[in-house]
């Protein structure tokens, strides 16, 4: 392993497709920053586990939806002396699978304050620290979007397709604003991964229900998930931004 005398920030990575990306750039080189709203043990267990293989990480509670969270996030990432170079907007919520006639405006604005603003924050903050115009020496990010932004999640979560429609256009946007400033701006779009995230939604067991349905006839693992995410940060990736990676088994 490269020591980078980097950071990169996971945003949700006590768990999931987010806790398999730190890991991953940890393995890479990069000193860590693993945000986590609630799950303090996990968080925990995720930097212990990048320790115990040589690599360097630290966990931060911060709730990203807010203005608040993500100010104690970046003031924890900015007492590290190194620069902070790549951003994966992971953190992510769906709630129980209803139809769109028993929304309210609570649980629409929950989801779009978690996925919409919570990735919109993180990247006016990391563009700050990242712009070359600015300073810093430039970097990456991608958006972890779903293949909800495409399908709409008829019956299950509209509201949450529609959050992840938002952040492909903020991958488009933000790609071409910073582009000429040493940032590239990606999204993957992750199908069904095997994550706790489906329990969530009322059903712990969605994956499987729909696997016959995959191309591939199986859900993803996170891992899978992470390294398309790390590709998309890397240097093998140093001519591409504003583009969306479909991870998803074969589903369009
Ligand atoms: P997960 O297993 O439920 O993990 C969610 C992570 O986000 C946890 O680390 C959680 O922290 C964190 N989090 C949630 N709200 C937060 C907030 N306000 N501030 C900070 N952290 C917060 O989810 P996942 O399945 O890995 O999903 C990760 C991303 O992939 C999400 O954006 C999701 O929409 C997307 N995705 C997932 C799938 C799938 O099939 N799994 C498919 C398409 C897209 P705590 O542990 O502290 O609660």
């Amino acid at each position: 392993m490269t020591n980078k005398q980097e950071i990169a920030l996971v945003t949700g990575a006590s768990r999931g497709i987010g806790a398999a990306t730190a890991k991953l750039l940890a393995e890479q080189g990069y000193t860590v920053c693993v945000n986590y709203q609630s799950h303090a043990d996990a968080a925990d267990e995720v930097v212990k586990e990048i320790e115990e293989n040589g690599g360097s990480a630290f966990a931060v509670k911060a709730d990203i939806s807010t203005e608040e969270g993500v100010a104690i996030l970046f003031a924890a990432i900015d007492t590290k002396v190194l620069p902070l170079t790549r951003l994966v907007n992971n953190a992510g919520i769906l709630f129980t699978q209803i139809k769109l006639v028993d929304l309210t405006a609570e649980r629409i604005n929950k989801v779009l304050m978690a996925n919409v603003i919570g990735s919109f924050l993180c990247a006016r903050e990391a563009v700050k620290r990242m712009s070359t115009e600015r300073g810093g020496k430039g970097g990456a990010i991608v958006n972890v979007s779903s293949g909800a932004s495409r399908s709409g999640s008829p019956g299950e979560y509209v509201d949450y397709a529609a959050s992840k429609g938002a952040v492909d256009t903020l991958t488009i946007g933000l790609a071409k604003e910073v582009a000429a400033e040493g940032i590239r701006v990606n999204g993957i779009r992750p199908g069904f991964i095997h994550t706790d995230i489906h329990a969530d939604g009322g059903e712990p067991d969605r994956v499987a229900r729909l696997s016959p349905r995959i191309p591939m006839q199986r859900g993803g693992e996170p891992e899978e998930v992470a390294r398309a995410i790390c590709f998309l940060l890397s240097e093998d990736a140093s001519y591409t931004t504003g583009s969306i990676l479909d991870a998803t088994g074969g589903v369009v």
